[in-house]
């Protein structure tokens, strides 16, 4: 379903993605862990072409997604690129100047062309999926950090994409608010939906999650089930990692 194929990533001379290799199946929730720096968010970010790769292919249900187009073409191609695949940042990235409604609505609006109707039809649902239906026309900065990064998953979620991507929700958050935001993400997976999340929160990626993948310094180490990797990993760097993490 995704497929990210010899991955390398480099920013001038350092290199961020060494041949990277990863599979996701449709409905597969994928845990991507690793220390500071071992190039998680870099892969994260390469698979929606917000920062594309230097070399490797991506691929959303076999079509590739990091194409070399004209750009008039390449705008429109990213533009169904990021309609597909959703993604939420640890700093939720919400705009201050719109409502709840207007941060949910305004992709919708412009890329699908929905009435007002429609997106108010759109924007409800969401809301009640991530249980905020009260907060539709509050600002961002009225909200708890919680309450945001539950609207962020709803904007995301609103334009139905096929995969969602979690950069470290929840490390933003107060503990007391980590729980709110890990419930819809567990209920997503309930709802099958496809989604790889990076994550420093062992408990949660080993209860949600159907793989593992222990990034460092730029290259998959070891990946398996929750298990395996938490309970019985193989290589030394992955069990230095969790000794410090657990
Ligand atoms: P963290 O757990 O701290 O979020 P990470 O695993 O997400 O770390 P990345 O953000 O992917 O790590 O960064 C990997 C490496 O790439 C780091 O050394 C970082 O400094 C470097 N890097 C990331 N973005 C850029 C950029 N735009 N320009 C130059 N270097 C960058
Ligand atoms: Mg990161």
């Amino acid at each position: 379903f995704v497929k990210i194929k010899n991955a390398a990533k480099s920013f001038g001379n350092l290199q961020v993605l060494k041949d990277i290799n990863l599979t996701v199946d449709r409905g597969q929730i994928v845990a991507i862990i690793g220390p500071s720096g071992s190039g998680k968010s870099t892969l994260l970010r390469a698979i929606n072409e917000l920062d594309p790769l230097t070399s490797g292919e991506v691929w959303l249900e076999g079509v590739q997604i990091n194409r070399h187009l004209p750009p008039r073409q390449y705008e429109a191609h990213v533009n169904q690129v990021r309609q597909d695949i959703g993604m939420v940042f640890q700093h939720f990235n919400l705009f201050p100047h719109l409502t709840v409604r207007g941060n949910i609505t305004l992709a919708p609006r412009m890329l699908k062309g929905l009435t007002e109707a429609q997106a108010n039809a759109l924007v409800e649902e969401q809301l009640t999926k991530v249980g905020l239906l009260e907060k539709i026309d509050e600002y961002p900065s009225r909200l708890s950090g919680g309450q945001k990064q539950r609207v962020a998953i709803a904007r995301a979620l609103a334009m139905k994409p096929k995969v969602m991507l979690f950069d470290e929700a929840t490390s933003a958050l107060d503990p007391e608010l980590v729980e709110e935001v890990n419930m819809v993400m567990k209920q997503l997976a309930d709802e099958h939906m496809t989604m790889i999340i990076v994550t420093h929160e062992m408990d949660f990626a080993a209860s949600v999650c159907d793989r593992v993948l222990f990034m460092d310094q730029g290259v998959v180490v070891e990946e398996g089930p929750p298990s395996v990797i938490f309970q019985n990993p193989v290589e030394e760097r992955t069990r230095n990692f969790l000794r410090k993490h657990l």
